[in-house]
This record gives C-alpha cells, structure tokens and sequence, in this order.
C-alpha cells in the first residue's frame, strides 16, 4: 500500500508518499507560506527537484491540492492516479487524553476532538486539524489517522504522569504529564530491539531523542513508563532555546516584577504569560547561555576555540541528560541499553561523550570512542561497559506510514 504521511503546521504543510512494500519514500516535500504567498518543493529520486515561488496558497486544501496534482504530474509525478495512495497519515502533536492510540478519522468529532488540545498544544492543535479537513476534503474516498506525538507516552503510570497541583485546577485544566517525540521514542525502541535481535518485551532501555526539541524517555518492555516533556515540550533538559526544567517559582517572580513595553500604547507595564512563555521557549535554553547559540555544531566550535559561555552551555546540556538518564535508570532496575536519536543524538559524538562520561563505575555504562566518531546506526558500547549503548536514528514520518497502515487495514 502507498501512504501519504501529512505533517502540518500553521502555515506548512510537509509530506511525505511511501510504498510499505519496501518502506521507500516515493516522493517529499513541503508547501510552505500558507496563508502568505506559497512556497511549493517537491523531490522525487530520479526525477527533477522541483521549488516553485508565489504559487498562491490561500489555505491548506488548496496546498493538500497541489500535493496530489505533483504526486500525478506525467513528468515529475510518480503515480498515474490519486486512487493509488491508500491510506493518509497524519501527524498531531497533542491527543490530550482523547486519544491514547493511532485513531481513525471516521467522523467530524475526532478532528474537533483534536481542535480541543489547543489549549495543551497552542500552535499546533489547530493547523494539525485543518491539514485533515484539508486532505480529507482533497482525498474523501481513502481512511485517514490520525498518529498522536503523546499516544507512546500514555501507557505511564501515576506516579510519573501527576503534578502536585490541586486536583481540581489538574482536573478542570487536563494538567499531567503527556510527553512529547513519542512517535520518535516508539521508533527508536522497536529498531532498538530488532537491532539486538530481541522483543521490545524482552528489553529495559532509556531512549535519548536529542535535537532541537530534546526528550529522555524510559522504557520498559516496550512501553513507556516515565518521560521527561510534561504537559508540554517545555520540560526536561535544557534545550536549543528552551529552558527545559526550572523552578516554577522563576515564573511568578518574572510575572511580578518584568516590566515591558506595550506595543499598542508604549506603556511599561508587567510582563504577561504569553510574553513570558515566549521567552522560556524561544529565548532560552543554551541560546541563553551560551550567548545567542543555539546548534550544536556552533556551541562546539566556539567552545573548542576557548568560548567559557558555549562550553558551559554543552556542559550544562550534557550534566541534564545525565540526571536525566540515570534517574530513568534507576526507576526501571537498570537497563539494557541507552539509545541515543535525532540531530545531536545522532550526529553529536561531544554530547553522546557528556552524556556517559564517569559512568562506568557507578551505572556500569562506557562509550568506545572510536565507535562513537561513526555516523548511522551503530553500536558504541565500550569494551568494558555492562549496559549497550546504540545510536539509533529515528524515522518519524516512517512510523507514522507504520501506523497509519496498521489502523487502516485493521
Ligand atoms: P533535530 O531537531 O533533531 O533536527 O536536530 C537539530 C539539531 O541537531 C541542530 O540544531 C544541531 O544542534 C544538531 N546537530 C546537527 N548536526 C550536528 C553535528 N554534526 N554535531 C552536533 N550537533 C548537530
């Protein structure tokens, strides 16, 4: 079966056609400015990248329109006709707690369902929902699911998933811990085990997604049992420009006494809570730190070149993953193997090093510091090391194909 993967944003629309006989990706690209002026790109292997300007993508069923159009195109398409994709997977970055699983989209009410995580997911609820009105209304003869960034991380018990709040604030706010890049922590766990040639059953990882946006997960069995984004991608480590974990009396603090300018009438007046949020997700993390750094690649140049600011930025990034990573260890009764993934999981021997270093007495954990300079999946357990180390990378759009072909042949 051929499947369209759908990722969108307020004003992107990416995507992605695989054939599941192989796991080939037959053609991607991304329809960008939405609601602006249009920007299409389109890449097929083998055939003419294509990037057109100003196309005019007034919304996103024009923008799903145009995906199909290309996909069919005599020249650059690579199906003779739409009725050829199967199935549409789509990404959503928040299930709340409607959904716990990869849902079909059989009605209205499961895309209105989705519409009401916006208050858990403000800038993405809504342009999720309106790429399936969108595809749904360019493709209505093919199933649609609906694959949740959170479903991986609802199998976590209580003890991991409530805040401390009153429960009626939890209660009338949805306010727990729903978890982030679970569809890259699914991934990452199942080729885990098929790389060890084991059942997820048989396994007790902690999974390291690193990237921009970076998230720890613990697994046990297969199935999530602690992770370190909370009700939002906020919590956990430092990240490239979020603060990650901080005291949530800073909050209050800043609320109170930050005076900014206001934009309408010039005023000074006390920062607000969009204002503020802004700031801990955009302006922070080891951009913060470091001075205006955010990628990796920067932060180790400048430190490699004597930068104290960059090199405490890593330093601090690497110090959370640990705490991080060895709490998780500790609530699964050890593990077998931690699996590093994504942009600096994957690409970043400096970090991976942060990461394990002075563990080989404590956790029985040790990196091989040749294997640990390879690119790809690779296996950089040290010689001595009692725990598996992997770099795994991770396939987002690929598992959500995975799904969405589940679901839709059920
Ligand atoms: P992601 O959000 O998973 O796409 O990861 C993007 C981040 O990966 C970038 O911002 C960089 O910080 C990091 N990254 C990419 N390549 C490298 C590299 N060669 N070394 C260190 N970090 C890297």
């Amino acid at each position: 079966m051929k499947i369209l993967v759908i990722n969108a944003g307020s004003s992107s629309l990416k995507y992605q056609l695989f054939d599941m006989e192989n796991e080939e990706v037959l053609a991607k690209g991304n329809c960008d400015r939405i609601g602006i002026d249009g920007v299409f790109s389109y890449k097929a292997p083998g055939k003419d990248v294509s990037i057109e300007k100003d196309v005019a993508f007034p919304n996103h069923t024009v923008a799903a329109n145009k995906v199909l159009e290309t996909l069919v195109d005599p020249e650059i398409g690579v199906i003779s006709d739409v009725s050829e994709i199967g199935a549409a997977g789509h990404r959503i970055v928040h299930g709340g707690s409607f959904f716990m699983e990869a849902t079909l989209v059989d009605s209205d009410e499961v895309v209105e369902k989705i519409e009401a995580c916006k208050t858990l997911a403000p800038l993405h609820a809504m342009p999720n929902a309106a790429g399936i009105r969108a595809c749904r209304q360019a493709m209505p003869n093919i199933p649609h699911v609906a694959v949740f960034d959170t479903a991986f991380h609802s199998t976590m018990p209580d003890v991991a998933k409530t805040y401390a709040l009153p429960r009626d604030l939890c209660e009338k706010y949805s306010i727990k811990r729903y978890g982030a890049h679970g569809t890259s922590h699914k991934y990452v766990s199942q080729k885990t085990a098929e790389y060890l040639g084991k059942k997820p059953e048989e396994l007790k990882m902690v999974t390291l997604h690193l990237g921009n946006g970076s998230s720890i997960t613990a697994v046990d069995k297969g199935r999530c049992v602690d992770t370190s984004m909370g009700l939002t991608p906020l919590a956990g480590p430092l990240m490239g420009t979020r603060c990650g974990s901080i005291d949530p009396a800073i909050v209050p603090l800043l609320l109170d006494n930050e005076l900014v300018k206001d934009e309408k009438t010039g005023e000074m007046r006390h920062m607000n809570g969009t204002e503020l949020n802004n700031i801990m997700n955009k302006k922070s993390g080891v951009f913060a730190v470091s001075g205006g750094y955010s990628d990796f690649r920067d932060l180790e140049a400048r430190a490699n070149n004597g930068d104290e600011a960059c090199a405490l930025a890593l330093e601090m990034f690497g110090y959370q993953c640990k705490q991080i990573m060895a709490g998780y260890i500790a609530i699964l009764g050890g593990v077998d193997c931690i699996v590093f993934t994504a942009g600096i999981g994957e690409n970043g021997p400096t970090t991976r090093r942060n990461v394990c270093k002075g563990l080989l007495e404590p956790l029985g954990i040790e990196i091989d510091e040749e294997a640990n300079q390879i690119r790809g999946t690779v296996d950089i357990t040290g010689k001595n090391s009692k725990i598996k180390v992997l770099v795994i990378p991770t396939n987002e759009e690929l598992m959500i194909a995975k799904e969405t072909l589940a679901v839709a042949t059920r």
